[in-house]
């Protein structure tokens, strides 16, 4: 039995991460201030293996429990609506946060593990992205509070590792999807559904050309895990490879929902990328990782595991 301390642990793929450590018999410790997540996400726990502690990791921060075996870090807004209502947060959790915890990790001598994401990526030129690709982020627009604050906190992992020892992994997560994601955070799959399931007009933003690879949470935690308990110190892409324009997706959430929805079409939002998918050969060779869940099962699943009046925006 081990003990993680996960950040964000209340929140959509923290709390997933949290509930599949206990099913392994781990202890887990949860440190979220709940500015994204949410008590909803973890109240069904109530193992004494876990604990929650309501802390802001953008300040120092010290947990007594010895020893901490692995440190999941997953706290940061991470959905554009999000972001852009908090851009100094995102910027501070990036830094800062990252800061103490990589500070804790250090103390505690326990394996340091970061949630990056493709967004490091920015609006590639380079498709599908590999790991080795620098990536081509626009640092003033919008957007750049998220993908800068990633990009820093990745440079920052780095240095910890290189200079303090400190035994560091980057996950760079690639669009996921699946219950407990909130039907107003702005992102695809989450507005999709409500939408669907109201019957309203689904909105896609530009043509809908563009391009996303989309995960299941089961697959991303499993993938997320296997690399914590690899001893990889370099970034590694884990995310769904099949690649789906938002068009095809909005279909798929049609047939998902037998929905009477149709499609209404909205400007797209700056600096949207253009394509993502992720090359998972590192992955598959490092981890023995590949993503079982294709997407209209992923979305069956979340219907299911969510409830219809949750997805639909009816109750909390
Ligand atoms: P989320 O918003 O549901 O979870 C983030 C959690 O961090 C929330 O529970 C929030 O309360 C907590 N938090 C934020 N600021 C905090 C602070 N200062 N102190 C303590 N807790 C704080 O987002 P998510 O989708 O679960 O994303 C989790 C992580 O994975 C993020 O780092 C995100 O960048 C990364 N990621 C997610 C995706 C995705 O598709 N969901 C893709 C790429 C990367």
């Amino acid at each position: 039995m081990a003990t993680c301390l996960v950040t964000g642990g209340a929140g959509f793929l923290g709390s997933h991460l949290c509930d599949e450590l206990l099913r392994r018999k781990h202890r887990v410790i949860c440190v979220d201030n709940l500015e994204t997540g949410s008590l909803a996400n973890i109240a069904h726990i109530r193992q004494p293996e876990f604990v929650h502690l309501n802390l802001d990791i953008t300040e120092p921060y010290h947990v007594d429990d010895e020893p901490i075996d692995v440190v999941y870090h997953l706290a940061s807004p991470a959905s554009p609506i999000d972001y852009l209502r908090l851009p100094l947060h995102t910027l501070k959790v990036g830094s800062y946060g990252t800061h103490h915890t990589l500070g804790l990790a250090k103390k505690h001598r326990a394996r340091f593990l970061i949630a990056s994401t493709s967004e490091v990526y920015g609006d590639p030129q380079e498709h599908p992205q590999t790991e080795a690709y620098w990536g081509h982020v626009n640092p003033i627009g919008p957007r750049g509070v998220y993908d800068e604050a990633k990009r820093y906190a990745e440079a920052l992992t780095m240095a910890y590792h290189r200079q303090q020892g400190v035994d560091t992994s980057i996950i760079r997560i690639f669009n996921t999807y699946g219950p407990r994601m909130r039907p107003h955070d702005g992102r695809a799959i989450p507005t999709f559904l409500r939408q669907a399931l109201q019957n309203q007009p689904i909105t896609v933003f530009g043509n809908g050309e563009q391009t996303r690879s989309f995960c299941f949470v089961s697959d991303l935690v499993r993938g997320m895990i296997a690399l914590a308990e690899s001893g990889y110190h370099l970034p590694v892409n884990v995310g769904n490879p099949n690649e789906f324009t938002l068009l095809e997706l909005a279909q798929a959430v049609i047939e998902a929902t037998e929905s009477s929805s149709e499609l209404v079409f909205e400007p797209l939002p700056t600096d949207d990328p253009q394509v993502r998918q992720p090359d998972i050969t590192l992955a598959r060779e490092l981890l023995g990782w590949q993503p079982e869940v294709e997407l209209i099962e992923g979305l069956r699943r979340t219907i299911d595991e969510a409830g219809l009046e949750a997805l639909a925006g009816v109750s909390p």
